[in-house]
């Protein structure tokens, strides 16, 4: 019997799906699209299933509009990995599939590879520009499509609106035609285009360890910067194209650089595609059909690169495993390495996790057998390691929290015609602006947090709600003129600098510095050509980049990491020194690091400095045992905010009482708060947060199954704002 009902997810925050009619002779097919009805409008969703039988009265059931594919958009272990990801994550289904779909599809656009172009007639190549003066949006078509056709999205791009074109159309000046990029598959002369290293004994190892089994396997390659990671996935990825599949390469969001694509398109003469935030829809929707219809046999892209089809995936890459950029912070939270793990248990290929600097959970996974530990020890071409050292601190005069030692040491370094690089992890002039007379500090009115000063604009910026406002000239408590800076940010490190070092130029590299497009690239070359001696940067700096010439690096303040509320802190602060000591120096130039701090008795600090990461990812799995965190119990977190803090209070408290009362809460689950968030107010919000405590997944998830509707159906759920993050990466 043909189905008479299609069972629909829409990208609503609803935890359902719904049912529609299938008018006859309309064929909508399971991960397919169709655009339906919705109350007042209309949208586009998935078919999840095709019945006869609706838990609604027929006669109330809409018949769906248009049936958008023919064929599924996912073939079944990619669809299926969304479902569980849904479930893990907690998020709507039909919020969770639009999710995964480049925007053009989001919308409606055809799932292949068709491109709309325009171009201008003969009649619009003859017009002259100068009779269109009063018609500026006509004339600005007619210039950018002078050179040549461009495609529908890259006017709209240009701010060109449909209606425009349309009105140039019935002119008769500009038409539109379409084209498919050539589908097929890629690999037809498929070569090595480059001469190969040899590998190293480690190398050759980690490399036939993988080789050795073609099914489903999670490979951990541990191995510090120049050891020859990326060496080792070109090998890999090699009999993998040659058998005629794909590669999908993850790469944290700063590590997507022009020479991470150039050393895979060099070796490899295969059709490579990338995907990252700066697409737009159209090359978004080629790299997601290139993957698909097998016209590409590499992607490398950032995190939301994971839910890319493929046609015939053969192994998972993911680089700098530990970057917090893979766990998406808001919307559907998942971690794009953890089910990059699943995917590929999905469709049975293996994959590699990269890093100098594994993340807690990973190690684990590799001690307790889950995972394959590989190892390359050796920095290639020789190169030594850098030196290290800590610098005590206490009770030493600081200039812009620089002390006297470490001033020494640079002198040095930059005296010899080297680099020296600093590492702060705070923007801004200084965090904060103080009344030298009664202690009055500028806070934002919207936050629970203090503005900070930035000296070039001369204002005050909150860095939680963006809000800014020109310095006050007196303290706003007493009147007294006498204000002065608190802390220090790189902002007013750099302006220190200038007159500690007046011989040796500074550049700072952060958020601020970098806004505009191209900017970043820009300083990077101009550090490499020397232009500058001394660099100032934020976390920012130490991924992806490397700086020959740079030999000394600083962290300036270590404490603010040894000492957080987040118990991952420590960890972050582990990752930053051992990927900064792997940037400075070279073989003819040994590096050296320098870590300010008031506590160098520290254990954690101790363990990394003299034993190394993996002595401190030791003692760090044994104190998170202790205090039974992560990976040793799963966490969820509720987080909610109201303009009235006692709502949002409240809400958690009845959202703490459904989780407790729940039969499959068991002697090992907890649940901690509410408790104020740690920015407790924002942009006029009141933030309250409810953590989750649980042995393992399974009891995890099977109780938010349950919970999460029964908070739905809470009167304050839909007065409070809330979201629930599984596996939350930040507390
Ligand atoms: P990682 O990815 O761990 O930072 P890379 O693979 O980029 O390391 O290797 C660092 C440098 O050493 C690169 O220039 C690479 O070409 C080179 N290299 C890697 N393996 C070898 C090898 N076996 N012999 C010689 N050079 C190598
Ligand atoms: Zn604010
Ligand atoms: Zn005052």
């Amino acid at each position: 019997m043909t189905a008479t009902i299609a069972r629909v997810a829409l990208p609503v925050p609803l935890d359902k799906t719904f049912d529609y009619l299938i008018p006859s002779g309309q064929q909508p097919v399971v991960g397919g699209r169709v655009r339906v009805p919705f109350g007042s409008q209309q949208l586009t969703g998935i078919v999840i299933a095709l019945t006869n039988q609706s838990d609604f009265p027929l006669d109330q059931l809409k018949p769906l509009k248009v049936v958008l594919d023919s064929e599924p958009l996912w073939q079944p272990p990619l669809f299926q990995l969304l479902e569980w990801t849904s479930r893990y994550y907690q998020y709507p289904l039909g919020d969770t599939l639009a999710n995964a779909l480049p925007s053009a599809l989001r919308k409606g656009r055809p799932a292949n590879a068709e491109i709309r172009y325009w171009q201008l007639t003969e009649k619009g190549q003859e017009q002259p520009l100068a009779a269109l003066k009063r018609a500026p949006r006509q004339a600005k078509v007619l210039t950018l499509l002078r050179h040549g056709a461009l495609s529908h999205d890259a006017l709209l791009d240009q701010e060109v609106n449909s209606a425009t074109l349309k009105t140039l159309a019935e002119k008769g000046w500009v038409d539109s035609f379409h084209t498919t990029a050539h589908s097929g598959h890629w690999p037809t002369d498929f070569a090595v285009t480059e001469e190969k290293p040899r590998l190293n004994e480690e190398q050759a190892l980690a490399i036939a360890s993988v080789n050795a089994n073609p099914d489903y396997a999670c490979y951990l390659l541990e191995g510090v910067t120049g050891s020859g990671k990326t060496e080792v996935y070109l090998n890999l990825i090699e009999p993998v194209l040659a058998a005629g599949k794909q590669a999908l390469v993850l790469v944290p969001e700063i590590g997507l650089t022009p020479q991470t694509i150039n050393r895979f398109q060099r070796r490899f003469n295969v059709p490579l595609f990338t995907i990252h935030s700066g697409l737009n829809d159209t090359e978004r929707l080629s790299a997601w059909l290139a993957g698909r219809d097998n016209q590409a046999g590499i992607i490398i892209g950032t995190r939301s690169a994971l839910f890319t089809p493929f046609a015939d995936l053969g192994i998972i890459i993911v680089d700098e495993e530990h970057d917090p950029s893979y766990k998406q912070q808001d919307s559907l939270r998942y971690h794009a390495r953890d089910m990059a793990v699943l995917r590929a248990n999905k469709e049975n290929i293996p994959i590699v996790l990269g890093s100098a600097t594994p993340a807690l959970e990973t190690l684990h996974n590799a001690r307790t057998g889950k995972y394959h530990h590989l190892h390359l020890t050796r920095r290639a071409g020789n190169a030594q390691a850098a030196r290290h050292g800590v610098l005590d601190m206490k009770g030493l005069h600081l200039e812009a929290g620089l002390s006297a030692p470490l001033i020494a040491r640079m002198r040095q370094h930059l005296s010899a015609g080297n680099q020296v690089m600093l590492f702060l992890n705070r923007r801004g002039f200084a965090p904060a602006l103080m009344c030298h007379e009664c202690g009055w500090l500028a806070e934002c009115k919207r936050c629970d947090a203090y503005y900070t000063y930035h000296q070039h604009s001369g204002e005050l910026r909150c860095h939680h709600c963006q809000t800014q406002r020109p310095v006050m000239p007196q303290c706003q408590q007493c009147g007294s003129t006498q204000l002065q800076t608190v802390g220090v940010g790189t902002e007013q490190l750099e302006h220190q600098l200038a007159s500690l070092f007046p011989e040796f130029k500074t550049v700072r590299i952060d958020r601020d510095s970098t806004r505009r497009k191209g900017s970043l690239d820009n300083y990077l070359e101009a550090v490499r050509n020397k232009e500058y001696q001394i660099l100032i940067g934020t976390q920012m700096l130490a991924k992806g980049h490397h700086f020959p010439d740079v030999t000394l690096v600083a962290l300036v303040d270590v404490d603010s990491a040894l000492f957080s509320n987040d118990f991952r802190a420590a960890e972050r602060l582990a990752q930053l020194f051992i990927q900064v000591a792997g940037r400075a120096g070279r073989a003819s130039k040994p590096g050296e690091v320098l870590l300010q701090t008031h506590h160098p008795e520290h254990s954690l600090l101790q363990a990394l400095l003299y034993k190394g990461y993996d002595h401190f990812a030791a003692q760090a799995l044994t104190e998170r045992r202790q205090a039974m965190l992560p990976p040793y119990t799963y966490l969820a977190l509720f987080r909610a905010e109201a303009a009235q803090s006692e709502l949002t209070e409240q809400f958690l408290h009845q959202v703490r009482g459904i989780l407790e009362t729940s039969p499959l809460f068991e002697a090992h689950t907890l649940v901690l708060g509410p408790n104020p968030a740690p920015l407790s107010r924002r942009a006029g919000r009141y933030r309250w947060q409810l953590l989750l405590q649980a042995p393992d997944r399974k009891t995890l998830q099977t109780l938010l199954s349950v919970a999460r509707p029964a908070i739905n159906l809470l009167p304050l759920a839909r007065k409070v704002r809330w979201s629930l993050d599984v596996e939350p990466q930040d507390l």
